[in-house]
């Protein structure tokens, strides 16, 4: 008979193997919060008195196996003995199913994530659906942590050591076969198999996988020395020690703690207190709890939308279509010019063999992927996104001349980057159809898409764009239509900062660096270059109408000369087959606090003006357009976050100094007071 707990439930079958499911009550994803770890804890005990002769932990779950720790009791831990007490819980609970003596496997049939991945990890064997949905990582490296229920012991003791670090260093997640690949999954099999395949490595105990016999010296104290020198030099070009410390605690531990378990159980223990209660770790949990928040905005259950047409097939419409063709929709997609088709499809034909690999899979995305000159597609589609050129007659009567061959309940979007939808919906015979999808590029890579909410949009469609933004894997930030929107409009002083300040004789790699150190993923006048500076140029002419963010002389200059960046080889920095080509000398930190003073400073100004204007409703959804939408240093938690922590009046004091000394381009938004009147 089965044995019923809130979370759990426990079978006995006939040849005395313990079927242990999981299904979080009150969940649609299993989550070890401190109720389940504790009837955890309990079933363990009764296996400790009764030993059956083998256990298979399952999901009860359609689609997920266990996505990790509670992050809501993570965001309560304000002291590091308070999070000690979490651990060492999670660690006697994880002993205790590693030294059962019984067989024991995890049968793993979607999502193992975090702390999910280190009880699969205690198990002696796991296997593993076949299917692209199943995915392991040990994400806690992107809340500012590492893993901590001896994830880091058992990793180093089953995988060959560079791949079990690179796993926690990266938080990326790799499929079932690749598991299977490195040793982390015994067996990956069909649906109808998966119970069989865990009742035969219970009934025939075959050896536990460990460390293969090679890789094992590389765990070699003096080879991990070197190795761990090169992993620490590798890691800090991407994230500094002052602003990302659990990656070099993480190195640290693997280099001076293996091969004694005891004592790596106590550093991860103490290492990951330390870390969970550090600024970094309470801005990061904040960025993954706004991420939660904007795909929250989703309907329960959204029309699905099977087929997308896309007009317009440049840089932008391109991989758009090549996007959507990945997150596996139909598109068929539309341009003017022969040309353009033929580009995108090459385009999209290397896309899918990076990231399908397997053939059979990249021609079935290719039967999806659909030029269509004639715009035989348009009358189909439950989606209809245009994304020809910024301009907003050609825009116009595009818009209008689709309309009448649209299905009816089809969603009309537009992917402008500066014009406001009121002034694209003139001339439809149905305004209020008409929404933006502001796709950011490179489109594969950027999570965020502004959904703009013009004057005169409805409120399904609204809601339309949302749901479609969330069904292909991308999230949704409700902006108001207001020139730039959110995420252009506070980029665009910034950028045109660093211009001035290029102007003013200082090294493009100097400001670059300084912005690095701030904690951007990349300067900004590399990120002009990597946009292309006709572009940037394009924006900066039209957002300095709308708010006279001024250009910099050097912008039009170059554009003129056709030195637009990374596409023509040349720009603020030289480019050789799309890579950036170092300066000799390296640049110099000396000014870099000045330098940030000057970018930081005209970000914060008019994220404020954005919030007093209601781009968006809320400093939430702020932080989010600014972390998602330009990298904005995560480990600062997104820009309000940035001046709460260093204060309003004395960045509004920063303010007042910078604009005696270099004009009304660093006025303080009147939005300030208000601000600071809140804060106290
Ligand atoms: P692009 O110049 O690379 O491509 C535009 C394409 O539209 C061309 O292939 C052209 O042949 C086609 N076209 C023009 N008129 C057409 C028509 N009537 N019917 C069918 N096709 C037509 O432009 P892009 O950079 O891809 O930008 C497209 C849109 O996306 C613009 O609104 C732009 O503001 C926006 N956007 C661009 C970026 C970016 O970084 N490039 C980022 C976000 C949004």
């Amino acid at each position: 008979m089965a044995l019923q707990y809130t979370h759990w439930t426990l079978d006995q079958d006939d040849q005395d193997l313990a079927w242990l499911t999981l299904d979080v009550a009150d969940s649609r994803t299993n989550i070890l919060s401190l109720s389940v770890l504790d009837e955890f804890r309990q079933i363990l005990e009764r296996f400790e008195e009764h030993t059956p002769a083998g256990i298979a932990i399952v999901s009860g779950k359609s689609r997920g196996f266990i996505a990790g720790a509670d992050i809501k009791e993570f965001t309560e831990i304000t002291r590091v003995q308070q999070a000690l007490e979490k651990i060492y819980l999670g660690h006697s609970i994880m002993d205790q199913l590693d030294h059962l003596f019984c067989p024991t496997v995890a049968v793993i049939n979607g999502f193992c994530l975090g702390g999910g991945l280190e009880l699969a990890l205690c198990c002696d064997y796991r296997v593993a659906l076949d299917d692209p949905g199943v995915r392991f990582s040990f994400p806690e490296i992107k809340l500012g942590i590492h893993p901590g229920y001896g994830g880091t012991v058992r990793a180093l003791r089953h995988l060959n050591p560079l791949t079990a670090m690179d796993l926690m260093l990266t938080g990326r997640s790799i499929d079932a076969r690749r598991a299977n690949k490195i040793g982390l999954v015994d067996h990956v099999v069909p649906e109808r198999q998966l119970r069989s395949a865990a009742r035969r490595l219970l009934l025939n105990r075959p050896p536990v996988h460990r460390v293969p016999r090679m890789a094992k010296l590389l765990n070699s104290r003096p080879a991990r020395l070197v190795l761990a020198s090169q992993i620490r030099r590798r890691v800090s070009r991407k994230a500094l020690l002052e602003h990302y410390p659990a990656p070099h605690a993480m190195i640290r531990h693997w280099a001076e703690h293996y091969g004694d378990e005891e004592k790596m159980l106590q550093y991860e223990a103490s290492s990951v207190a330390e870390l969970s209660v550090t600024k970094t770790a309470k801005n990061l949990v904040r960025t993954f709890m706004l991420s939660k928040k904007l795909k929250g905005l989703a309907s329960r259950e959204p029309a699905p939308v099977r087929h997308v047409h896309v007009i317009g097939a440049g840089v932008m419409g391109a991989d758009i279509a090549a996007w959507c063709v990945h997150r596996g929709l139909t598109v068929t997609l539309q341009d003017i010019r022969m040309e353009s088709l033929a580009r995108a499809k090459k385009r999209a034909w290397q896309y899918f063999r990076r990231r399908l690999k397997h053939r059979l899979l990249v021609r079935n995305a290719m039967d999806r992927f659909i030029p269509d000159m004639q715009g035989s597609g348009l009358g189909k589609a439950d989606v209809v996104i245009e994304a020809v050129f910024e301009d907003r007659n050609i825009k116009q009567d595009l818009l209008a001349s689709i309309e009448p061959k649209l299905r009816k309940d089809a969603l009309l979007a537009t992917n402008t980057s500066s014009i406001e939808i009121e002034k694209l919906c003139d001339a439809l015979a149905e305004p209020a159809r008409l929404v933006g999808i502001h796709f950011f590029n490179p489109v594969t890579r950027m999570p965020l898409i502004e959904v703009v909410n013009g004057v005169q949009t409805r409120r399904e469609v609204l809601q339309q764009a949302i749901d479609f933004s969330r069904q292909i894997d991308k999230l949704p930030l409700p902006v108001r239509s207001m020139p730039g929107f959110l995420v252009n409009r506070i980029l665009t002083p910034y950028m045109v900062e660093a211009g001035l300040l290029r102007e003013a004789g200082i090294p493009a790699g100097e400001i670059d660096l300084a912005a690095v150190r701030f904690g951007m993923p990349m300067g900004p006048l590399e990120l002009a270059d990597t946009i292309g500076l006709d572009i940037g140029l394009h924006v900066a002419e039209s957002l300095d109408l709308a708010y006279g963010f001024g250009i910099p002389e050097s912008f039009r200059s170059m554009v003129e000369a056709g030195k637009l960046g990374r596409k023509s080889g040349q720009g603020f920095y030289k480019w050789k087959r799309g890579k950036k080509v170092s300066p000799i000398r390296k640049p110099s930190p000396k000014h870099s606090e000045s330098i940030q003073n000057r970018l930081v400073s005209r970000i914060a100004n008019e994220a404020v003006a954005c919030l007093r204007e209601e781009i968006v409703p809320d400093r939430d959804s702020l932080d989010a357009g600014i972390v998602f939408g330009t990298g904005f240093a995560p480990f600062r938690g997104g820009v309000m976050q940035y001046i709460d922590s260093r204060g309003a009046a004395d960045l509004l004091a920063t303010l007042g100094s910078l604009q005696k000394q270099f004009g009304d381009r660093f006025r303080p938004d009147p939005g300030w007071h208000e601000l600071i009147a809140e804060a106290g």
